[in-house]
């Protein structure tokens, strides 16, 4: 990606830019490269390519949609507008997983719409990701929980094999898991966010590694933390661009 164009893009988010100093005999001068928006190799920006689902992964795709339409396993339905099953390509590299449904999302049937939605894509494309070509977006709950609360654990339990089973069909090579909801769930834990930042962990049968951070809702709440999440932006893609990079070295040898 171009280095004006992720510098608009940072912005966007609404990160600073800091411009990285170097000690001179004079005092400090700014050096070339800004330090929050390191130039990504030419090949980012397209290195996260998804190819189309296969006929029949499409069929089983569709029965996935229509079983969480139809959904009554736990009271959620009762509330809801309708069931949010995910958005992107459904052979995309990278999935994006978030807590649940909020009302636009409800209302509109997509994840991650509105100002969070809004962020978020701002935060995937400063990394070379958009959800229309190279990421696929979802959530733990595919119903809304009323007033936003806190999904309950027998909720959870209940709606996570729609997920498990998304992810077989998608067969990502990196999960993003944002915001602490998602990730405890996930994870199977009650450590906070701060603690899961910062290191790969591994998800489900494939043991599909997932990396953490900030949801973008708490991130318009909380702007000092963007920092903190484009730090961890940084690092899961450099964790995929090591397993992209170690696929096709051991296709060579
Ligand atoms: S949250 Fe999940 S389990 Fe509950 S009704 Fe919605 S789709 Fe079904």
């Amino acid at each position: 990606m171009l280095p004006e164009r992720r510098r608009q893009y940072l912005e966007t988010i609404g990160i600073d830019l800091w411009v990285k100093r170097t000690r001179v005999a004079s005092g400090v001068v700014p050096a070339e490269t800004p330090a929050a928006a390191p130039a990504a190799p030419a090949a980012v920006a397209t290195a996260f390519g998804a190819v189309a689902a296969a006929p029949e992964a499409a069929i089983e795709w569709q029965q996935l949609l229509e079983q969480v339409r139809r959904c009554t396993l736990c009271p959620l339905h009762s509330t809801r507008t309708q069931g949010v099953l995910g958005v992107g390509p459904k052979r995309a590299d990278w999935l994006v997983i978030g807590e649940a449904p909020g009302a636009e999302e409800d209302r509109r049937g997509e994840p991650f719409v509105g100002a969070a939605g809004q962020l978020l894509d701002a935060m995937l494309r400063a990394i070379g990701l958009d959800r229309r070509t190279n990421v696929y977006i979802a959530n733990v709950l595919k119903s809304r929980p009323p007033n936003n609360r806190d999904p309950r654990p027998e909720e959870v339990e209940a709606c996570l094999p729609y997920l498990v089973r998304q992810i077989a069909l998608l067969q990502p090579k990196i999960m993003l898991a944002v915001g602490r909801i998602a990730a405890q769930n996930l994870l199977g834990t009650d450590a906070p966010l701060g603690r899961l930042r910062g290191r790969v962990h591994h998800f489900g049968e494939r043991q599909t590694p997932l990396v953490v951070t900030y949801h973008p809702a708490y991130l318009l709440r909380t702007p000092a933390d963007k920092r903190k999440a484009w730090e961890d932006l940084k690092f899961a893609r450099s964790v995929y661009q090591q397993l992209t990079q170690g696929a096709a070295d051991g296709n060579r040898s």
